[in-house]
């Protein structure tokens, strides 16, 4: 297989694990797709890995010595400069709930154990990708919604917006087609692409987290849900 980051910036990516044979098949995996890899064997090593070795992005255990998996997550989105720090989970358990739990903890997406490499590569280049800083393309605006593309930042009247990659991604297709009725399958088509697969309900977890970074104290729900169909970006209601 091709070195697809060969030339450019090699993307750093973190592995949290605390499984020995585990880690070596990730980091011969990651390096083969032309990945620096890093690593940490528990939570709290993870946290100190990522302020020395400033990610791309963070592969995270939830079962972990010292700190749990979910604590370093929590702990990475309440510090500024990992607010928006890529996370995909690792998570043993089969429970859904589970894995909803990891998103709404603020993991960016999460992969359940065992799983197949291709597949685990695949939610990472995907995640990188809705993460990415992309070229120069402008501003996007809705009513008091302002995103400044070429900034990668997002403002509602006065307030900045402090939005995940992939809540980012799903406001800025929104911008790009306000009014418009989508459903879960065409929002993840969009924002998470046709290479993975996703649950449906992913997106609620997602749009639930969008509406709590938008939506300030008295300021109108400009995501409307619209019954048995999907989701708009449209303030007026009903
Ligand atoms: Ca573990």
């Amino acid at each position: 297989m091709a070195d697809a980051y060969a030339g450019a910036a090699r993307p750093t990516i973190l592995v949290v694990e605390d499984e020995a044979p585990l880690l070596t098949l990730l980091r011969y995996n990651l390096e083969k797709q032309g990945f620096n890899v890093e690593e940490a064997a528990d939570g709290q090593e993870a946290l100190m890995r990522v302020a020395e070795a400033k990610p791309d992005l963070v592969l995270l255990d939830w079962m972990l010595p010292a700190l749990s998996g979910i604590e370093v997550c929590r702990q990475l989105r309440r510090r500024p400069n990992t607010r928006d720090l890529p996370i995909i989970m690792v998570t043993a358990r089969t429970e859904d709930q589970d894995s909803v739990r990891a998103l709404d903890m603020g993991a960016d997406d999460y992969i359940t154990k065992p799983f197949v490499m291709d597949s685990l590569l695949a939610r990472i280049r995907a995640l990188l990708r809705r993460s990415a800083t992309v070229t120069a393309k402008g501003t996007l605006s809705y009513r008091d919604l302002t995103m400044d593309q070429d900034a990668h930042r997002v403002s509602r009247g006065p307030r900045a917006l402090h939005l995940g990659p992939t809540e980012y991604r799903l406001l800025e297709f929104f911008l790009q087609h306000p009014g418009r009725v989508f459903t879960r399958e065409q929002l993840l088509d969009a924002v998470w692409g046709r290479d993975i697969h996703v649950e449906p309900r992913t997106v609620d977890v997602h749009i639930r987290r969008l509406r709590k970074a938008v939506n300030g104290e008295g300021e109108i729900d400009i995501i409307r849900t619209v019954r048995s169909a999907g989701y708009a970006l449209d303030a007026e209601q009903g």
